[in-house]
């Protein structure tokens, strides 16, 4: 159980980039980073394309203001120059971004947390891959609810092979608030979405998939995809050549399938994502308007419902709680927990501490250049016409 204790010596002191007061996700990343004061602490940030806008908004949380800077690569050169510099830093802006901000901190010595899409090719993946070796530093990437409870849970029964062999894994991140086309021209953060230059080949396959793709790969490590076959749509014709629904089929290397629906044009589900394992014994099913239960269906057996918090579960889950059961739960206590591994894996990271890192289990970059490779293949097949093509 996470009592907010401290599992590293000191807090990482620590910067942000993007993630300012307009921004949809900046508040989950503070509430996921100093949920428990022990592995993080805001020090410094470049919050905002506009330096007025960053400054009154790092007042009103209390910031230093010489702490607050115009741009990243003011604060990255000026907090180098401290001797109580920032030491990590998140990449919290619109995607176009993530690869140059990434690079930058990584140059200037700092480990990075980076949201998703990570980049736009697996050439830059490679590269900063090579280059967070060369600096011995750690990049993270924000899959949000990837680290809740109850999807641990689900691993530990898929891992220890309580469902039998994986057959089918069904997946879907599909709502409805891309329904109105008038948000594409008012919205600060809907306008860069559906722009190709700022979001690269793909909207809702980035936004949205990379998510729970990234979640089914966490629940089903051994699942090693092979091919995809995309159809995409704009229903709204104006996002054209870009997408705002999805299907995807799935073939893994060990003959399983799957599929995935993505969409924001789903009008009126307020059910977003769901995740439903196959295997061969039982099935698995969550999804994350009830976050706390876990459906588990034996074949030729009555279901059950698993709860969050209780005993019963893995220790592996166990060891995510926060509240205990009854007291409800949800997405932020996945951010605080992933937040929590981040610290751990760059803690280990500096001390060299490669078993840590290897039975740690985050989003880390190979898992963000696996959704690279994700939103690339489903583009090329949807753009071919919807055929077969390998995930490379
Ligand atoms: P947004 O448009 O709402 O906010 C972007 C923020 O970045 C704003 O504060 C803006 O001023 C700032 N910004 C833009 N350019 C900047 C620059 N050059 N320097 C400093 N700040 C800059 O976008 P959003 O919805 O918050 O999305 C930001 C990122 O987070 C995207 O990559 C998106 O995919 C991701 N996201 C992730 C989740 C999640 O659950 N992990 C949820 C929402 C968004």
């Amino acid at each position: 159980m996470q009592i907010g204790e401290k599992k590293i010596e000191r807090p990482f002191r620590w910067g942000i980039v993007g993630g300012g007061k307009t921004s949809q996700v900046g508040y989950k990343h503070r509430l996921g980073a100093m949920r428990d004061n022990t592995s993080f602490v805001l020090t410094a940030a470049a919050f905002d394309v506009d330096f007025d806008r960053c400054k009154e908004f790092g007042k009103n949380l209390c910031m230093d203001e010489d702490r607050l800077y115009p741009d990243y690569q003011t604060m990255f050169a000026e907090e180098a120059k401290r001797e109580d510099g920032i030491e990590a830093v998140d990449i919290a802006t619109p995607n176009f971004l993530h690869y140059e901000a990434t690079k930058a901190a990584l140059e200037a010595g700092l480990h990075v947390i980076c949201e998703k899409p990570l980049f736009f090719e697996v050439e830059q993946g490679e590269e900063i891959k090579r280059l967070a070796e060369e600096k011995g530093k750690i990049v993270c990437v924000t899959y949000g609810f990837s680290g809740f409870e109850l999807l641990q849970q689900m691993r530990s029964m898929v891992t220890s092979g309580m469902l039998g062999k994986i057959n089918m894994i069904d997946l879907r991140y599909a709502h409805g608030f891309g329904c109105d086309p008038e948000g594409d021209v008012k919205s600060e953060g809907q306008k860069w979405r559906v722009d190709p230059s700022k979001v690269g080949r793909a909207f809702v396959l980035g936004d949205l998939s990379t998510h729970t793709y990234y979640m089914s790969q966490m629940i089903c490590p051994d699942q090693k995809l092979k091919q995809v076959l995309c159809d995409r749509q704009a229903f709204v014709g104006s996002r054209y050549p870009l997408e705002d629904n999805a299907y995807v089929l799935m073939r893994y290397e060990d003959g399983a399938v799957g599929r995935m629906w993505c969409s924001c044009v789903n009008a009126g589900d307020m059910s977003s994502q769901h995740i439903r394992i196959v295997g061969s014994k039982a099935s698995l099913e969550w999804n994350d308007m009830h976050p706390d239960e876990l459906h588990y269906q034996p074949q030729g057996q009555p279901e059950q419902i698993l709860y969050r918090g209780m005993g019963y579960l893995s220790p592996e889950a166990q060891e995510d709680e926060r509240l205990g059961a009854l007291h409800y739960t949800g997405l932020i206590e996945s951010w605080s927990n992933l937040y929590g591994r981040f610290a751990v894996a760059m803690d280990a990271k500096n001390r060299g501490d490669e078993e840590t890192l290897k039975n740690l289990v985050y989003p880390d970059l190979e898992h963000g250049i696996d959704g690279i490779k994700w939103i690339n293949a489903c583009a090329e097949s949807a753009d071919k016409g919807a055929v077969w093509v390998d995930v490379k």
